[in-house]
């Protein structure tokens, strides 16, 4: 330890060369007359501080050899955070590209800032749903925690964004917010009325005419007797349409209008605000898009993004199903009312969908928000394939026997039996079962059960093994990622 810091009290950091010790010389960095650098011994990551004053104080950590060997804990990033306003996260606003990368894992973060570093395009690197901090057993926290030292680690300065993602409940809004948490994506699902899509016409007309009178003449007026004027969309509004958007849609606007009202009007600092209306029975059509956004305008909500579910199948981990004529004719309007109401489109379950990537840059002009989530699990799975094929195979096997169970969570159309058995692949053949979209998508949805899995023992049946084997390959699991993350970003003109 001595030597190192040596080095880091000379600034020179090119004099350390250890075997044991591993320097990531992006995060060297200097406040005031104090050196922080990041390193990982065997003993995993650590925080190393040299010099004197309050940040070297503040740091909680061990003494050795005249510097402070500081934890990746909790306390440490909240002193990082005070003093360096870059390794905390920023909201964005409207006028630039985000890309959500949300990281199961904890370890995705530096591959990701490395893929996007210098594009037009700006991350949003805390990204979880409280069903997956469920699924992963981690908590808002943790996922703030690995976000901002893996900003530190690359020392990477343009900024960040958390997003509490698909929140539903105002306790998880409120421990969102309170945890510092920049952007919110309030899904609005639990307001949206899921059973008009099965109505027949006269179901429907009968259910709008409980509907209070001063309420349908607002919106008769407003969408019946006025056209709506959105340049660049095509927006036609039948009455039969127009009554069922009224029910699938109503008591949702009013649940974004108090949540807005509540805590995002209220706050002393900005919050990327998006509206989620794409967990629905039916695509979200672009008469829907456009009445959702104008009551929002008309009630004085502004927001960052909305996502509306577009037509087709955006299913996890794999390209796009569906009419890509539809989608390109659909997404132009899309794009247009977003453009109209000044805010940016966001397209969830945005992974993999490399067939519409150059249609959704071309048609929002580049200003967009894009959900990634579940892939970069996927290349760290890749990795496990390629140097060691054991785990992987126990893995597989083990996804297999639960898929079942992990359908509950996430919608796909995988065909189990298409998979090729996996006694029927060498060793080498492993990591081609992530370029097939049956074992991706198997992959995909059993990881919370893949990392939750435990022995009869109590310890964890794969987790431990496998972060233990992405700790050792973290250059190759970065570099897995710029190459997957980086296809997304080239089809999206960034
Ligand atoms: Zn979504």
């Amino acid at each position: 330890m001595k030597q190192l810091i040596e080095a880091i009290k000379s600034g020179n950091l090119s004099t350390f060369s250890s075997p044991a010790v591993k320097v990531y010389a992006s995060s060297f960095t200097q406040v005031g007359s104090i050196s922080l650098l990041l390193v990982r011994t065997e003993a995993g990551k650590k925080l190393i501080a040299v010099g004197e004053g309050d940040l070297y104080n503040q740091l909680n950590g061990e003494v050795v050899d005249g510097g402070k060997v500081a934890p990746l804990s909790h306390e440490n990033r909240l002193t990082l955070n005070q003093f360096l306003p870059y390794t905390a996260p920023q909201a964005f606003g409207t006028q630039v590209a985000t890309m959500g990368l949300g990281d199961r894992l904890g370890i995705a973060g530096p591959g990701h800032i490395q893929t996007i570093r210098g594009k037009d395009i700006r991350p949003v690197l805390a990204q979880q749903s409280i069903r997956e901090l469920a699924l992963t057993g981690r908590t808002y926290e943790d996922v703030l925690d690995a976000a901002a030292y893996a900003v530190f680690q690359e020392g990477y300065k343009d900024g960040y964004g958390a997003d509490g993602d698909h929140l539903k409940k105002e306790e998880d809004i409120k421990y969102a917010l309170r945890l510092g948490f920049t952007m919110l994506t309030l899904d609005c699902s639990e307001n949206i009325n899921n059973t008009i899509e099965s109505l027949s016409e006269a179901e429907i007309a009968a259910q709008y005419e409980q509907l209070p009178a001063r309420l349908r003449n607002h919106y008769e007026n407003r969408y019946l007797e006025t056209a709506a004027n959105v340049p660049g969309a095509t927006l036609y509004y039948t009455r039969q349409a127009l009554q069922k958007d009224v029910l699938i849609y109503d008591a949702a606007i009013n649940f974004m209008e108090a949540i807005f009202r509540k805590y995002i009007a209220t706050l002393d600092r900005a919050v990327d605000f998006e509206i989620s209306i794409d967990e629905t029975a039916t695509p979200t059509s672009p008469e829907a898009h456009y009445l959702v956004a104008n009551e929002l305008h008309d009630r004085g909500v502004s927001i960052f993004s909305m996502a509306p579910r577009f037509c087709g199948e955006f299913q996890k981990g794999i390209d796009y199903i569906g009419d890509i004529t539809q989608f390109e004719l659909e997404l132009a309007s899309h794009a247009a009312i977003a453009v109209h109401f000044e805010y940016k489109l966001s397209i969830h379950s945005g992974s993999d969908k490399f067939s519409v990537f150059p249609l959704i840059g071309q048609y929002t002009n580049g200003l967009f928000h894009i959900k990634t989530a579940g892939t970069n699990w996927l290349e760290a799975v890749r990795v496990v394939a390629k140097v060691n094929p054991s785990l992987y195979r126990r893995m597989h096997q083990y996804a297999l026997e639960h898929f079942a169970e992990a359908t509950a969570y996430y919608h796909v159309t995988t065909d189990i039996g298409a998979i090729v058995p996996l006694a029927e692949s060498t060793d080498a053949g492993l990591p081609d079962y992530m370029d097939e979209n049956n074992a991706r998508q198997l992959l995909h949805i059993t990881y919370g059960l893949l990392l939750q899995a435990k022995n009869a023992d109590g310890s964890k049946q794969f987790a431990d093994e496998f972060f233990q084997t992405l700790e050792e390959q973290e250059d190759t699991f970065a570099e897995g990622l710029r190459y997957h993350i980086g296809r997304h970003l080239e089809l999206l003109g960034k």
